[in-house]
């Protein structure tokens, strides 16, 4: 059983966003920025804004840091979201979800310019990833075609499942997934028998939000490849992911683990979508990233 863990594929991210950032600091003497802007102090979207400006850094991106009161006006966070539009210097714009409450979070990545929309949120850019022609993907379902990738797992003509129908995970996942010519069920709290489901897919993509969720019990075929996008918290403070991984592992031939699966992919792939959306606004070929 293969362990299909994120370091190795992000580390190969990381070299080609390193490489396409440089080429656009030699063809136009700007490198790609991205724009941060967390509203409140909720601790967990510290850490995730602390880390996507570190990842930044580290890899010679440029990094506008906003930090909004948790008691400011839709008319501020609106006005704030406008300038960046409207900047020149900045390539990527992400908005930290979730708001705090009073705050119409759709009606902010509505405003968000689509060409600096690195998280993928906007109508335009939904719309573009259906048709199959998104430009700037959604980072964490992204990430986990990566990790396909990189691993050479097929996925054309395979029958994959998807748990979970959200905006940000589970639909663009089977979006992604339907456009690598795989056959996509999607599962969601009202499918009847996951069971049936889980017995006929080659690769099963849990992103549910619910700890140790899918089972070893369930009918897994041997050849299964199982992708875990959870990360929650047990009530010991251990984190795991929604899949019970001791349980499954050997039961399937390739499982992500949690953490330390698909975690790392999400900061990695907004790091290509900065690179991108630089590299889109100026003109640069971005085949390659
Ligand atoms: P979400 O918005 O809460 O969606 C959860 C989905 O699971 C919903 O579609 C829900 O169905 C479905 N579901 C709930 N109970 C179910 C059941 N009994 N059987 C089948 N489906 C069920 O969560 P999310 O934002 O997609 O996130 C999912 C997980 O991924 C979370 O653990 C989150 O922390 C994690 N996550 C990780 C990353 C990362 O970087 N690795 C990024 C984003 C999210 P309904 O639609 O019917 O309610």
């Amino acid at each position: 059983m293969l362990h299909l863990k994120a370091e190795p594929v992000a580390n190969e991210v990381y070299a080609r966003v390193t490489r396409a950032a440089q080429l656009v600091r030699e063809k136009t003497g700007h490198s790609p920025t991205l724009a941060t802007v967390l509203v409140g102090e909720d601790p967990a979207s510290q850490v995730y804004v602390r880390k996507k400006g570190e990842m930044c850094h580290k890899l010679g991106l440029g990094h506008r840091d906003y930090k909004l009161l948790p008691d400011v006006t839709q008319d501020v966070l609106f006005d704030t979201v406008r300038k960046l539009n409207a900047d020149p210097e900045v390539d990527g714009i992400l908005v930290q979800s979730p708001l705090p409450k009073g705050l119409d979070e759709a009606a902010v990545f509505d405003l968000i310019d689509p060409k600096k929309d690195v998280d993928c949120f906007s109508p335009y850019n939904v719309g573009l990833l259906s048709q199959g022609r998104g430009t700037l993907l959604p980072c964490t379902p992204a990430g986990v075609m990566e990790i396909l990738r990189h691993n050479k797992i097929d996925i054309a003509g395979k029958r994959a499942l998807v748990v979970g129908r959200s905006d940000i995970v589970g639909k663009p996942m089977a979006l992604l997934l339907l456009h690598a010519h795989a056959t996509v069920t999607v599962a969601h709290s009202k499918t009847r028998d996951l069971a049936a489901c889980v017995a006929e897919s080659d690769i099963v993509v849990a992103a549910i939000g619910r700890a140790r969720f899918l089972k070893g019990d369930l009918p897994w075929k041997k050849d299964a490849v199982v992708i875990d996008v959870g990360i929650n918290r047990t009530p010991e403070g251990k984190l795991c992911g929604d899949v019970a991984f001791d349980e499954i592992a050997p039961k399937v031939a390739a499982i992500t683990p949690v953490p330390g699966g698909v975690g790392p992919m999400t900061i990695a792939m907004l790091m290509v979508n900065t690179v991108r959306a630089a590299m889109l606004r100026k003109g640069i070929s971005y085949k390659e990233l």
